[in-house]
């Protein structure tokens, strides 16, 4: 049929919903998404015609489908579930680390009843919030005391805010970084009331130029920041938080230690390389450590401060801290994750490291099951396995790369860039890569228990 006449057939909004009506697929009158959703679906038939991908109109029984699921696209809560194929264990765009159920559990347990948030149960008294899990966080990192604000970023502004206010903070010049969202250092440490000094050069540092910087006068702390988004490589280097300890204990200053990611236990048999140890920091001489909950650590989203007593007492009495807190959803989740580490269950409990601990084995067969059920349904589709590089974290922990799994799709009749944006549409949205002009599902960051949906969205989404 030529397009123009297929234009022409095109049937009118009021025809298709007086089929909906009958239906019973909406009411009488429509309400205004229902009566938007006809519009919306039959305009993208319209498009699908000019631009050449569709060629004949689908039959009354399949366009109500096409509207039945604008409907629900039109109506699902905005905020919503994904699903990420990209492989991508910690995607800063689709809410960084996902919760495992026993934070899960511990969520809804203080949400639906009161709970002893700031209340001793013991001597029925006030209580305060930071006891729920100060003594974790000291046990696992072997820090003195330890409190929990909103994120890293409010973190590192009350730690600036207790510890330097108006006087000056040295930080290498190799370390004034810009960690996603345009989250600056240098504009936190303005934020935060302190005097920024830069020390050295970008790519090299060395400890005397920290010790020539020191303005007994004038200098409050000495402040490190792990370069979690990029790397200085070749000729370079920077102080480390042993060396800057030293210094530090020398002219009696603190040592301040954004370690980014927080990795709680130690990654790299796994392939996470260069990230810090929270334990390992505070062992080498950091006064104050401070790290995000949602990132390596798998939890919600948090910014843990550990280190010293005095220090961590004066930013609880800060008045920045109100402010900042962490609220007790939060709070009941990430005690739950600390749990975990502190039983040696972390690699069960919490799908962040569950994901990035994936055997080699498991993944291939993973991937090998998704193919098969992709290919079961799939006519007119390349399905295969093959292996390739998958990433940690998009601004979370990247540079990691970890081998993986994939499983690839190449349609024959439809365009690849044309089945991505079909799956991305799908409720739930299924979020895959293209590479090489093929669509890329990784099955690392995946469920199992999804395949069964993910196979069906490819299968419709292949119809032309
Ligand atoms: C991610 C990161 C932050 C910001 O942490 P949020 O929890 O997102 O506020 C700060 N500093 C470093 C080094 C980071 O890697």
């Amino acid at each position: 049929m030529k397009q123009a006449e297929l234009l022409r057939k095109i049937p009118k909004v009021d025809v298709v919903i007086g089929w909906m009506t009958d239906a019973g697929y909406i009411r009488v009158p429509p309400l205004p998404p229902e009566t938007e959703a006809v519009q919306e679906t039959l305009q993208l038939l319209r498009e699908e015609i000019l631009s050449g991908i569709r060629t004949e109109l689908p039959e009354k029984e399949a366009t109500m489908e096409l509207v039945r699921q604008t409907i629900r696209r039109k109506t699902a809560p905005n905020l919503r579930r994904v699903i990420n194929a990209t492989g991508i264990v910690l995607h800063t765009n689709m809410g960084r680390a996902p919760l495992g159920e026993r934070a899960v559990a511990a969520i809804v347990d203080v949400a639906q009843n009161y709970s002893n948030l700031e209340y001793d149960i013991d001597a029925h008294t006030r209580g305060s919030r930071h006891t729920h899990v100060e003594q974790l966080i000291a046990r696992l990192t072997g820090a003195e005391s330890a409190m929990v604000v909103n994120n890293n970023a409010a973190a590192m502004l009350l730690i600036l805010n207790t510890m330097a206010k108006g006087r000056k903070v040295l930080i290498s010049r190799g370390e004034l970084v810009e960690i996603g969202d345009s989250f600056r250092i240098p504009a936190i440490i303005e934020l935060s009331g302190c005097l920024l000094s830069e020390v050295g050069t970008t790519n090299k540092t060395h400890l005397r130029d920290f010790e020539n910087a020191i303005d007994p006068e004038q200098t409050a702390a000495l402040l490190k920041v792990h370069t979690s988004n990029f790397r200085i490589v070749g000729f370079s280097e920077t102080p480390s938080v042993t060396q800057l300890a030293q210094i530090g204990a020398k002219y009696g200053l603190p040592v301040i230690f954004d370690a980014g990611s927080g990795m709680m236990a130690d990654l790299q048999q796994y392939g996470i390389q260069d990230e810090p140890l929270v334990s390992r920091c505070i062992a080498e001489g950091a006064d104050i450590v401070c790290f995000s909950g949602d990132k390596l650590l798998g939890g919600p989203q948090a910014g843990v401060i550990a280190g010293k007593k005095a220090w961590i007492d004066a930013m609880k009495k800060n008045q920045l801290a109100r402010p900042l807190r962490i609220d007790k959803l939060t709070l009941a989740a990430l005690e739950a994750t600390l749990r975990a580490y502190l039983e040696g269950t972390e690699a069960r409990d919490i799908p962040t490291l569950r994901m990035i601990s994936e055997r080699w084995d498991t993944l291939a067969d993973k991937a090998e099951t998704l193919r098969k059920l992709i290919r079961e349904n799939a006519r007119e589709c390349k399905v295969e396995v093959i292996k390739e590089f998958g990433q940690v974290g998009g601004g979370a922990v990247p540079g990691q790369m970890l081998s993986t799994y994939v499983v690839s799709l190449q349609p024959e009749k439809i365009s690849v860039s044309e089945l991505e944006a079909r799956i991305r549409r799908g409720e739930p949205p299924i979020v895959a890569r293209i590479s090489k002009d093929q669509l890329m599902l990784d099955v690392r960051t995946l469920n199992e228990a999804d395949f069964p949906y993910i196979a069906a969205q490819i299968s419709d989404s292949l119809r032309v």
